[in-house]
């Protein structure tokens, strides 16, 4: 297949790369200039999207998004596919599917998760928004990209399925460093926190695969200064963009609300800006009532 690539920072260079890996001619270009082995540089973004028959996007945010498919849509060839993997508003993503289907083309939101190790290694999961045909043209490349892909419903839905993600690992990180900060002022060993939560009630992925306690459960960030990971900036992004939905549909959200202040505070007022977002355990640990 011929792929333009548009994109291609930390996480849309690998997967640009495995799909040159697996065969396909990809087209790529970044306003950085970066280059990715085995993935054609072209200058700009409607290079990359010139007679591609799938375009792959990877960037920043809703408004780069939408600059960027006013550029290509016109120069992408009839019955073309726009896959959209950013992660962004649920609104840019309708914006650019109707744009996009306006235009004689699929147009999937597939957001992903499983980070830049999930990209290096091929092993992401993509939750997709859409028309079916759209969608079963970008599977085998989101097959090749990703171990799963989950079509959760039209365009929007997989941003919506993201944000709601999200939203609840951004809630579930906070209870689990807030926990730990209590269990240390009560005088309990970590460790045993750990063996007892994440084997009762209290567990979630937050406590029992990304642990915020250094030298407990699975090698995580924390076991590495809270070098990231992920950043709390890009939680901080995402849990905005939960609340923003949350706005727009009218949805009672106060946790997320929450997790979005404390995550404010944090990156913008604390130290927060570059460290990984398990890093609210020693935001904590250093706080008292
Ligand atoms: P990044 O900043 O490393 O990459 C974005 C790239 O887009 C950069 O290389 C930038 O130069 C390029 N770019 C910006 N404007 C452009 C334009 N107009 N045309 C072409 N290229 C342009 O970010 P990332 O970590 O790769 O994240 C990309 C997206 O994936 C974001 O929406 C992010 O929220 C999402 N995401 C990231 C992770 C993660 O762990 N990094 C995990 C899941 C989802």
């Amino acid at each position: 297949m011929k792929i333009g690539f548009i994109g291609l920072g930390n996480m849309g260079g690998p997967m640009a790369h495995n799909l040159a890996v697996a065969g396909h001619d990809v087209a790529g270009f970044d306003t950085a200039g970066v280059t990715i082995d085995g993935v054609t540089s072209v200058d700009t973004a409607t290079d990359a999207a010139n007679g591609a028959d799938v375009v792959i996007t990877m960037l920043p945010n809703g408004a780069i998004l939408r600059a960027v498919a006013d550029q290509i849509i016109p120069a992408m060839k009839s019955g073309a596919v726009f896959v959209d993997c950013s992660t962004v508003d649920v609104d840019s993503a309708r914006a650019v599917a109707d744009q996009a289907n306006a235009a004689g083309l699929g147009a999937i939101d597939a957001p992903v998760s499983g980070g830049i190790g999930g990209a290096t290694n091929g092993t992401l999961t993509f939750m997709a928004g859409g028309g079916a045909d759209a969608f079963a043209t970008a599977a085998p490349l989101l097959e090749i990209m990703g171990q799963k892909s989950v079509h959760c419903g039209e365009s929007g839905a997989g941003q919506a399925a993201k944000i709601c993600n999200n939203m609840i690992l951004g809630i579930t990180m906070i209870g689990t460093c807030e926990a730990f900060a209590l269990a240390d002022k009560l005088g309990l060993d970590r460790q045993k926190m750990f063996d007892v939560v994440s084997t009762s009630s209290g567990y979630s992925w937050s406590m029992n695969a990304y642990c915020p306690a250094p030298g407990v459960g699975p090698d995580s960030p924390a076991d590495n200064d809270y070098k990231p990971g992920f950043a709390a900036e890009l939680m901080l992004k995402d849990l905005r963009l939960s609340q923003q939905a949350a706005e727009s549909a009218d949805a009672a959200t106060p946790l997320g609300q929450a997790a979005t202040d404390l995550y404010t505070q944090f990156v913008d007022n604390e130290d927060g800006l570059g460290m990984d977002f398990s890093a609210m355990l020693p935001r904590f640990s250093k706080l008292g009532r």
